[in-house]
Formats: C-alpha cells, structure tokens, sequence
C-alpha cells in the first residue's frame, strides 16, 4: 500500500494552482498549472488502500485507484498507467473533465478531505504521454469481422479501441468535420486542449481504428445500407437535443442554444473563419442553466470581453457541506465553484425567466426573471416578484432532452424508451440485431466517464455477438446509475 502512515501525517489535500484569473483571461488554455511531483506522491501517499475500497464503486469505469495511488507514491509512473488503461481508455480525459465521484466515496472522505484521486489520474497520463509511455496495441490476429461505430465522442471511441485491439476492422464515422464528439466541440479548451484528443486518435489509428469525418448516417448514408454493408453497427450518436425554453420572445436576435455558441468558438478555436460567429465582447451575457454547459458558457464569453454575465438557475442553491440527506458514499449534489465561477460574473438562484424583452428592431435587450415558487413540488413563477435584467445575449443551457432519432426509427424501426432515449436490453443491443446503443445515445445526457465505461461494456457485448465469448471487460450495465441513496 501507499504510506501506511501517509494520511496521518498529510491530513492536508493539495491541489495544483490555477493561472490567475487576470491571466488566464486572455487566452484559452487550460487554467491548472502542473503539481510539482513531490507533493504529488505526498498526496499519493494518503490513499489508506481500504480493504473494501469504496473509491472502485464510486468509479463507473472500475478504476483500480489505490493500486496506482501506491505506484505514483513510490514513483512507478511506467506501471501506474498499465494499471489505469486496464480500466480506462482514456485518463486524459477523465483526469481533466470527471467530477470525480470516486472522491466522494473514498474513505478518508468520512473525517478529512478526500485523496486527491482525479489529479493523480492525470498526472499519470500527463506523464506517460511525455515519456513516450503510450504506444500502440495492435491486434495479434484480426477477426475478419466488420464495425460500424457511428459518433465519435468517448462512448464511440471507447467502443472502438475496445473493438480495435480485439481485432474487428472498425471504423468510426462522425457526422463532424473533426473526431471527437463533445470533447471536442462541447468543451471549451480552456478544460481540456484539444491536443488530448490528437495524441489519443494517433494511437488509435496506428492500433488500425479507421475515421471517417463529414459523414451523417441516415443523410449520406442510409442506416439500413450502413447495417449491411457492417456485421455490426454502434449507435454513439449522443444525446444533442437542446431543451429549449418556448416563453415570449423567444425568437428574438441574440437568443442562442449553448451548443451554437459553444461550437463556434471552439472552430475559431482550431483557427477555422467562423463567418457571423455569435460573440459576447462588450455585452450583457445572461446564461441560463447552472450546469457544466453553462459553466463553460460563462467562462467563454469572460474570455470574448463581455461587459457583464449574470447566470439564472431556476432551482435553489444546493449547500456548499455535505448534507445529512446525503451522507458518504453517495455523491451529494453541492454548491460547485468551477473555474469559470471563479473568473467573475453574478449567480443567482431560484431565478423563473418569464419573458425576453427585445428593442424596436428585434434583438434581445432584457429578460423578465421572477423568484421561483415551488407550488406541488412544481417550480413556477412567483407573481409580483417579476425584475428586469439588461441582456443583449441569451444563452440557453438548459440541458438536452435526448438523441437525434428520427433516422434511426425510420430508418432501421428503432423503438424509443420512455425517456426519449435509443431503446436497448441488458446487453446493449437494439431490437434490430446486431444494431447496438451507447453512451448519452441510451442513456441520455451524462458523463464522460459514464460514455468510456458504457464504450467498453457495448464493445464487449459486439464482441460476444460477433465471436460467441468475449474476453473484454464489462464494468457497467444499461442500468447502473451513479452511487446515491
Ligand atoms: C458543453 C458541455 C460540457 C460538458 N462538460 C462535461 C464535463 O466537464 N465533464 C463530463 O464528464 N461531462 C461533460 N459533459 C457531458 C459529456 O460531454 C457527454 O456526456 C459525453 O460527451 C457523451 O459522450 P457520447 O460519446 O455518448 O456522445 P457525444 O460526445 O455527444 O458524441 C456524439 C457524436 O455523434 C455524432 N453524431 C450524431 N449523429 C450522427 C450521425 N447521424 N452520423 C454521424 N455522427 C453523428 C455527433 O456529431 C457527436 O460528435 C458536457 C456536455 C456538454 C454539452
Ligand atoms: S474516472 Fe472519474 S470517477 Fe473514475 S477515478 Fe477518474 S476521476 Fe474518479
């Protein structure tokens, strides 16, 4: 194990710094500078190696933190990350993007703060890519069997390597005219530079995964030809229906979905012209939505020069503690502090928009919030509490209600859950054979962490369809959700 001792005598947890804010502001690099390595392994050293490890239920992935935790301590790096891509594709991501629930089950958590498990998952990786640790693993014998894996983002490209190295020819088509799903669209650079997805495909194209950008299926190709040309097909199309909110006004100029916005700065981003690029310099920002989406929407338009941000939620401010109705090992909902939050702008809760309000030619210029009353467990606008809030760009990141799934139930007759998502049985498989679902395609918006550990699960159940056994991992079900109560 680490230090026997490690956690007595560092009951402090260390994180690495974060640019300052005034710096960071004029550029979209990632905001974390490096930890030094010393008080890497210090922190390292405080995993207690429980003989019940909670922190591997935490992980949707599995992932063997107090192995790696004990080989960073004593300076393996070369075997920590052997042990981390057992159960992880990908820890560049993960490492960078995951809100770590591991940490909210990990054991010390119950009387002093938790290991500091996602930034040493990062550093390993950090570490094995700049040692030239990350290799290819190409498969000894290939099947001869064929894998469409349609969508390119982490359950996708999980789905792929797993599928890759088990020796299936894939290939990987994106609708994009760039791999990488949200990651690379989605996030903005300043979480994650998109150098992490290039160095991360190079290994996978010389491991033999093919990628195909530009290609939609249902429009350039047709699902059912896609299904006949392949002996198996992965449906990892996502979750990317905006929730939109239909109240007066909602057609005005400068009202936007997240996702349009988010986009386009992210193609400036990789220095492509985005023509009318949606831009926050020298306006009033109003987000709505108080989520990850939203975050990174307060961060990007900090970033453009907007005069000011003010970011609605519509619920109550959760507490900063957690609270006794949601005691370890569950992952309580709390009061986060990104760093975006960190980089200025108002928050403001229990906010109901009502209205956007626009000036004589059409362009948004208010909003009308009033406080927000629960009414029968419903949230709905308290009368007489209604305020203006000057806004000339509106942001909606209200989440997403589902997948695209027009194409695939004409297409291929797909049947659509209850929840608006792709409909799939314990194996992950549709009720057209050998047609598979994964990631926010069947589960609906989630993580990314929950997108690699579906990725892997769904390449273990094409593996078994196409070969009768597998012997690829399987560490979550269609069903399993996050530890709570
Ligand atoms: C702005 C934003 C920020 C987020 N931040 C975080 C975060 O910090 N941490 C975290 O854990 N999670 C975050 N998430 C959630 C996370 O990104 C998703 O849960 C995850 O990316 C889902 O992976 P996926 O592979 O299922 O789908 P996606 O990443 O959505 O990828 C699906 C891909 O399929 C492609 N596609 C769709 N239809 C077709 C078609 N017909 N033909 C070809 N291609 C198609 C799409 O273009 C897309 O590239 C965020 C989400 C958003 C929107
Ligand atoms: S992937 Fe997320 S939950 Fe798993 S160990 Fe890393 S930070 Fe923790």
């Amino acid at each position: 194990m680490a230090d026997p001792k490690g956690f007595l005598k560092v009951q402090k947890r260390e994180l690495p710094q974060r640019r300052p804010v005034s710096v960071r502001l004029m550029d979209y690099k990632e905001v974390y500078e490096q930890q030094e390595s010393g008080e890497l392994r210090r922190q390292a050293g405080r995993c207690m190696d429980c003989g019940v490890p909670f922190c591997h239920q935490g992980c949707p992935l599995g992932n063997l933190i107090p192995e790696w935790n004990d080989l960073m301590w004593r300076g393996e790096g070369r075997q920590a990350i052997e042990r981390l891509h057992a159960t992880n594709n990908f820890p560049e991501f993960t490492g960078r993007l995951c809100p770590a629930p591991c940490e909210a089950s990990c054991v010390l958590g119950i009387n002093q703060p938790p290991v500091t498990i996602k930034q040493v998952e990062v550093s390993i990786i950090d570490q094995a890519f700049s040692n030239g640790w990350v290799t290819p693993h190409p498969p000894e014998r290939l099947t001869g069997k064929t894998v469409a894996v349609v969508g390119s983002g982490p359950a996708g490209l999980a789905a792929a390597q797993q599928l890759t190295r088990a020796g299936h020819t894939v290939a990987v088509y994106e609708r994009d005219d760039r791999i990488g799903g949200l990651l690379r669209y989605g996030i903005p650079d300043f979480k994650m530079e998109k150098k992490q997805i290039e160095q991360r495909l190079a290994q996978m194209q010389a491991e033999g995964t093919r990628f195909r950008a530009g290609v939609e299926i249902g429009r350039d190709i047709t699902w059912d030809d896609l299904r006949a040309r392949y002996d198996a097909v992965v449906v990892a199309t996502g979750a990317t229906v905006p929730r939109d909110l239909p109240i007066p006004g909602r057609d005005q100029s400068g009202v936007h979905f997240a996702m349009e916005y988010l986009v386009q700065q992210n193609k400036a981003g990789a220095g492509d012209s985005v023509g009318d690029q949606i831009s926050a310099e020298g306006k009033h920002v109003v987000v709505l939505g108080g989520g990850d989406t939203g975050a990174d929407c307060i961060g990007t338009a900090h970033r453009q020069g907007a005069l000011s941000v003010t970011n609605l939620a519509i619920g109550t401010q959760p507490p900063a503690e957690r609270p006794d109705s949601q005691p370890w090992p569950t992952q309580p909902t709390l009061f986060e502090v990104s760093s975006a939050h960190e980089e200025g702008g108002e928050r403001m809760f229990l906010a109901s928009t009502v209205e956007f309000l626009s000036n004589e030619v059409g362009e948004v210029r208010a909003i009308r919030v009033a406080e927000t009353e629960f009414i029968d467990g419903r949230r709905v606008p308290k009368s007489g509490t209604e305020r203006e809030i000057p806004a000339d760009l509106v942001l909606l990141a209200l989440g997403f209600t589902g997948p695209e799934s027009d194409a695939l139930e004409s297409q291929l007759g797909l049947p659509i859950d209850g929840r608006g998502n792709v409909q799939r049985d314990g194996s992950y498989e549709t009720s057209q054979p050998g047609v598979f679902v994964t990631g926010d395609a069947g589960r609906g918006q989630s993580l990314i962490v929950w997108a690699i550990a579906e990725g892997r699960a769904t390449a273990a159940a094409v593996d078994k369809y196409l070969e009768g056994a597998t012997s690829l991992p399987s560490p979550v079900k269609p069903t399993d959700r996050a530890l709570s109560l």
